[in-house]
C-alpha cells in the first residue's frame, strides 16, 4: 500500500519519524449545534512527525487554513487572566522600546482587538491583521483598524506598497498555527522596519513534553516549537532573536523578540543562551529524546482510563468545565464521551448549547453545577485551574472535588 509522503513545512526535508500518533479526531473547534447530532462528522488524522534533519515538530496539513479560521468561535475578550497578560505586555513594550505616538503597531492574529486597544489608549497607531471575518467586524466596530486577511508575503507587500512599516510586530499564539511558515516569517521580515522589533508567543515544546501536555496537539495548530527550531527559522529569514520570556501562559510559553540581523542596537541576551543550552543538554537536537515521547502518552491513556472506570464503579457523577481545544483531543484519544462524562459548562455564550466535536458531550451554562451537584469537576483548560478553582469553589458545599487528567488523572486540593 503507498501512503502520502510528507516533507517538513520548515526545510523540505522528507518527513519519516512520528512524534506522537493521537488517532483520527474532528476540527477541535467544530462544537455541534443539536440539528446537526443526527449527520457525520469529519475527522483527520492527528499524527504528529518530527523532522529528522531541522527537528521541527509538526502536523501535516490536511485541512487548509481558510476553512478552519474564517468562522472561528474563539473571542479572545472571554478570559480574565488572558486579558490581563495582554494588558502587562503592553505596558512593559511601550517602556522597554519607547513606543510612542509617532510609531506603528502591527498585530497578526489580533482577534476581537483586545491587545490592541491597549495600545489605542495610548494614542499609538495601530493595524490589526486576522483572517476571522466574525471578530475582526467586533474589533473595527470597536474602533481598532483591522484587516480581514491571513498574513504571509502578499500582505506584507501590499501594506509596504501602502508605505506602511511596523516599528513593532506582535504575534501571540499564532506563529503555531501557521500552515506556511517560510511565507509567514518572510512577510515579518518584509513588513520590519530597519530598527523594529518583533515578538511572537506560542507554547514551548520543552513544556509539552516535559509535563505530558499531548492535548495541546490539535489540527489548528501546525508546529511546536523549541528555542532551537524557532531560532533556526527566524535565522533563515535573516531574523536574529535576540530575546526570550519563559511565560505560564497556556501551560508554559516562549516569548521571542527578533529584529533583523544587521539592527546592532539590540544586543543578543544571556537568557537566549542559557535556554539554548537547557535545551541542549535536555536532549532537543537528537531524534532519540523526541521518538520517546510517544509512549508516555499511550501510557497516560491507560492511567486515565483506570481513574475514571474506577470513580464510575465507585458510582461517582462526572461532570466537566470548560470546552476548550485541549479538551476536545484529550476526550476524543481517550474515547471518552457521556459514558463517563454527563456534560460540561462553559462561560462563553458562542460554546453554550452547543456539543463537544466527536464526544458530542453537551455544554451547559456554569449554572448547571449547581443544579446537578456532581461528584467530581473535571477541569478541561488546566493552565487556568487555579481560576477556576476560585470561581466554582461551592463545590465543595455538596463535597465536589476537583480533577485533572494532564499531566497525570489526580484529584486536586
Ligand atoms: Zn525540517
Amino acid at each position: 500500500m503507498k501512503t502520502t509522503r510528507y516533507s517538513c513545512r520548515f526545510c523540505n526535508h522528507e518527513l519519516s519519524h512520528i512524534f506522537v500518533d493521537l488517532g483520527s479526531s474532528p476540527l477541535a473547534n467544530s462544537y455541534l449545534k443539536a440539528d446537526q447530532l443526527n449527520t457525520m462528522e469529519p475527522f483527520y488524522p492527528l499524527c504528529v512527525y518530527v523532522c529528522s534533519k531541522c527537528f521541527l515538530v509538526q502536523l501535516p496539513e490536511h485541512q487548509s487554513g481558510e476553512a478552519i479560521f474564517t468562522d472561528y468561535a474563539y473571542f479572545s475578550s472571554f478570559s480574565e487572566s488572558w486579558l490581563r497578560h495582554a494588558q502587562e505586555y503592553t505596558l512593559m513594550m511601550i517602556e522597554r522600546f519607547k513606543i510612542n505616538s509617532e510609531q506603528f503597531v502591527v498585530e497578526i492574529a489580533s482577534n476581537d482587538g483586545y491587545l490592541l486597544k491597549n495600545f489605542v489608549e495610548h494614542r499609538i497607531p495601530v493595524l490589526g491583521v486576522e483572517p476571522a471575518k466574525n471578530v475582526a467586524q467586533a474589533a473595527n466596530e470597536a474602533g481598532i483598524p483591522t484587516l480581514v486577511k491571513f498574513f504571509g508575503t502578499q500582505t506584507a507587500l501590499e501594506l509596504a506598497a501602502e508605505g506602511k512599516h511596523a516599528d513593532l510586530i506582535v504575534g501571540n499564539n499564532v506563529l503555531a498555527h501557521v500552515p506556511a511558515l517560510n511565507d509567514f516569517v518572510e512577510g515579518i521580515k518584509i513588513l520590519l522596519k530597519a530598527k523594529g522589533v518583533v515578538t511572537m508567543e506560542f507554547p514551548h515544546l520543552m513544556r509539552l513534553i516535559e509535563e505530558n501536555q499531548f492535548d495541546t496537539i490539535y489540527h489548528e495548530h501546525f508546529s511546536y516549537f523549541s528555542l532551537t527550531t524557532v531560532e533556526k527559522v527566524f535565522s533563515a529569514h535573516g531574523l536574529t532573536l535576540f530575546d526570550v520570556d519563559e511565560l505560564p501562559t497556556h501551560g508554559g510559553s516562549l516569548r521571542i523578540y527578533a529584529r533583523h540581523d544587521g539592527d546592532r542596537s539590540k544586543p543578543v541576551s544571556k537568557k537566549i543562551i542559557d535556554l539554548r543550552a537547557r535545551e541542549v543538554a535536555a536532549g532537543f537536537r537528537d531524534l532519540k529524546y523526541y521518538l520517546s515521547f510517544a509512549e508516555s502518552v499511550k501510557e497516560t491513556k491507560r492511567e486515565i482510563l483506570e481513574f475514571l472506570v474506577k470513580a464510575k464503579q465507585e458510582r461517582k457523577t462526572i461532570a466537566a468545565y470548560g470546552a476548550p481545544a485541549k479538551g476536545n483531543t484529550l476526550l476524543n484519544y481517550c474515547g471518552v464521551r457521556t459514558d463517563f462524562i454527563d456534560y460540561t459548562v462553559d462561560r462563553s455564550p458562542h460554546k453554550q448549547d452547543h456539543y463537544l466535536p466527536g464526544t458530542r458531550i453537551p455544554i451547559y451554562h456554569p449554572d448547571k453545577i449547581k443544579e446537578t451537584k456532581p461528584n467530581l469537576l473535571l477541569i478541561l483548560p488546566w493552565n487556568l485551574k487555579e481560576e477556576i478553582m476560585d470561581q466554582m469553589a461551592h463545590i465543595h458545599d455538596w463535597g465536589g472535588q476537583f480533577i485533572v487528567l494532564i499531566p497525570r488523572p489526580r484529584v486536586c486540593s
